[in-house]
């Protein structure tokens, strides 16, 4: 069979490799053809299609291992899937051995302590599914089908940021497989450096296999939800949220977009795919505080839907996922923003305006408040004078409509990003963006970064990801 050394180079690799393989695996090794390698090879974003030589499927740490011995041993290029959302489509490489670790999905609480254990091949759901139990919450992300581990290795942001900062600034520990195969644990007091490393500094170090988060008292209730507007009342709507934002607790996340209304049976049939805008609401906190916090924006003007309201917090998590399916093609920029100008505003509404697919959306996400107080250099995610994020998203159904879609967000972005911080953030990079654009990402710690990456993986044997060579410290 054909793969793809770690150099790119075309190798063969023989069946009696193969069949090696298979019997040093609990979880299953298949080829093209056989059954699990479509699914396991499928990504989120369908402008990713890529064929691997071969996928392990694996079903604990010591599959990881194995597969990590596997690769070292027939020089093959390798990669990892957690739960496949990367825009970029960075877990899936043609040619390699990909180690799916989406069979590994096990969650445990010790509610005592707060603190969550979640394999790595958790989906978000996973997590605030059995944290909820307990009314606990890690800081995770908006869309529930996002992979944990992906998320949590580029930073993470959602509804708790404001009060909690990163979801890398609230893991507590991590275990992993390095590039000489041996399962290690780093935290503040294990490995320390590598605990820096990869608490935003991606998937370079070695594969994960499980993930410890700190735990806050959320919910089960919480009041969260969206309000939409004809996108004829933009200008109104977008100076409310620039000043509610200004002012709001940090229990208080908003979100606002503008987009083409979805067949969502909140919205009036007649207004389905009409030009919309809307203000996405989480109150983390006490509920009667939530809902005086939101009566703003419900009384204000003439709403065409309202569903927010008191809701479990694993609904409000879930709230998006319909409009973020997989197989659809999606491109997006992105930007980090220190504050929402009215010019930005004016600009945003000017872009949106400009949207060529029913999906496509301009959005801000406000995170500032607890991130924005810690150092520089606490991890790698950096950024810490970012307060929102802007995310122009491109998303679209058919491939022949790539180039429209992809022009629209990128020229949103040429319009946009004079307002942007310098900063993006790197789990939104796309593929184009992975060689010039890291910097941005991750600043000043690219550094150190590379430093580490010379004394936890010397040649590089993760590099299907977002990659920081390995440099020495002392060559600076
Ligand atoms: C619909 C949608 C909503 C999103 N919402 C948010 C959000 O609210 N907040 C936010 O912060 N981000 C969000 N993101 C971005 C998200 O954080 C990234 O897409 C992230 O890469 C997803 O992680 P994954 O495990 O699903 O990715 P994958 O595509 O599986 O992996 C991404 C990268 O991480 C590496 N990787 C995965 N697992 C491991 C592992 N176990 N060990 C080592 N490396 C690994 C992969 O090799 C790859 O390089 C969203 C993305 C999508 C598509």
């Amino acid at each position: 069979m054909r793969a793809k050394a770690l150099d790119g180079r075309d190798i063969e690799l023989d069946d009696a490799r193969v069949t090696a393989l298979r019997s040093r695996l609990r979880g299953a090794v298949a080829l093209p053809g056989e059954p699990g390698y479509d699914e396991s090879r499928s990504l989120w974003n369908a402008m990713n299609d890529r064929r691997p030589a071969l996928v392990a499927r694996c079903l604990g740490a010591a599959d990881v291992v194995e597969g990590v011995r596997f690769a070292r041993e027939n020089d093959l290029l390798l990669c990892v899937k957690g739960g496949g959302h990367n825009i970029a489509g960075l877990a899936v490489a043609d040619g390699a051995l990909l180690l799916d670790l989406s069979p590994m999905r096990g969650v445990w609480v010790d509610a005592p302590k707060r603190v969550a254990r979640a394999q790595a091949g958790c989906l978000l759901g996973d997590v605030d599914r059995e944290t909820q139990l307990h009314g606990l919450a890690a800081v995770l992300g908006f869309v529930s089908a996002t992979g944990i581990a992906g998320l949590t290795l580029g930073g993470g942001f959602g509804y708790l940021t404001r009060r909690w900062g990163w979801t890398a600034d609230n893991v507590v520990g991590m275990e992993l497989v390095t590039a000489d195969a041996r399962l290690v644990r780093a935290s503040a007091d294990e490995n320390a450096d590598l605990f820096w490393g990869l608490r935003g500094g991606g998937g370079n170090f070695g594969v994960v296999t499980a993930i410890e988060y700190s735990l806050f008292p959320v919910g089960p209730q919480i009041v969260g939800g969206m309000v939409a507007w004809a996108a004829s009342e933009a200008p109104a709507v977008l100076e409310l949220y620039r000043s509610l934002a200004e002012s709001a607790p940090p229990e208080l996340t908003l979100v606002a977009l503008m987009r083409n209304a979805p067949p969502a049976p909140w919205l009036p049939k007649e207004r389905h795919g009409t030009p919309i805008v809307a203000i996405l609401a989480c109150h983390s906190g006490d509920p009667e505080a939530g809902e005086r916090a939101v009566a703003p924006i419900k009384s204000f003007g003439a709403p065409i839907g309202d569903v927010l309201v008191r809701r479990p917090y694993s609904q409000l998590q879930s709230l998006l996922d319909a409009t973020q399916p997989k197989g659809r093609r999606y491109y997006w920029k992105s930007e980090y923003l220190a504050r929402i100008e009215p010019e930005l505003c004016a600009g945003a509404i000017a872009q949106a305006e400009r949207i060529r697919s029913p999906h496509s959306a301009v959005i801000f996400f406000q995170i500032g408040g607890a991130l924005n107080r810690l150092p520089a250099d606490h991890s790698p995610v950096g950024n810490r004078e970012a307060r929102f994020v802007l995310n122009l998203a491109g998303s679209w159904e058919r491939a022949e409509d790539d180039a429209s879609n992809v022009e629209w967000a990128r020229t949103a972005w040429r319009e946009l990003r004079r307002f942007s911080t310098g900063g993006t953030y790197v789990n939104f990079l796309n593929r184009e963006e992975l060689s010039d654009r890291l910097d941005a990402a991750l600043g000043e710690n690219v550094r150190r970064l590379s430093a580490l990456k010379a004394a936890w993986d010397p040649e590089n044997l993760f590099r299907a990801n977002h990659n920081i060579p390995p440099r020495a410290a002392a060559a600076g």
